[in-house]
């Protein structure tokens, strides 16, 4: 399949193109740290191998230290109209979490997993048969959720 796969930022200087066969699966994160960001509820984002992701346009980058100073997570995102776009993190080396909502047809895509639900706002009901954690969510089944 070769329907294009693409995004970008609002003002279109950032678009990207991803090399996959189908739509990501995407997952909500409720964290304060997703709030504050998204400046939303919750952030929605899904991951790509990084060799998957072309990138045009030159987004600005801001790099921030965890508080533990053991990981560096790099976001990327357009200078001009201050969209997020996406981020790397040194924790998942070749792989890149992008802004679900920045794709072209963000409307086919599907939440197939919520984390952090204990910062959840109320009004937000989550679907009984989609998995969610109240906190972060256990590496390999989180993994072969969003990456299945
Ligand atoms: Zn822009
Ligand atoms: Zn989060």
């Amino acid at each position: 399949m070769s329907d294009n796969i693409e995004g970008g930022c609002r003002c279109g200087a950032v678009r990207y193109k991803l090399n996959l066969e189908k739509l990501p699966n995407v997952y909500a994160c409720h964290c304060l740290d997703c709030q504050t960001w998204s400046g939303s509820a919750f952030s929605l984002q899904f991951f790509v191998p990084e060799d998957a992701l072309e990138v045009r346009g030159a987004p600005y980058l801001y790099e921030r230290v965890s508080d533990d100073g053991e990981r560096v997570s790099r976001q990327r995102g357009c200078a001009n109209c201050i969209t997020r776009v996406y981020n790397t993190n040194s924790r998942r080396p070749g792989f890149a979490v992008i802004r679900a909502g920045t794709l072209d047809h963000s409307d086919r895509l599907s939440i197939v997993a919520h984390i952090w639900t204990k910062r959840k706002l109320k009004g937000i009901d989550i679907p009984k048969d989609v998995p969610s954690w109240p906190e972060g969510a256990p590496t390999e089944e989180f993994i072969r959720i969003v990456m299945g």
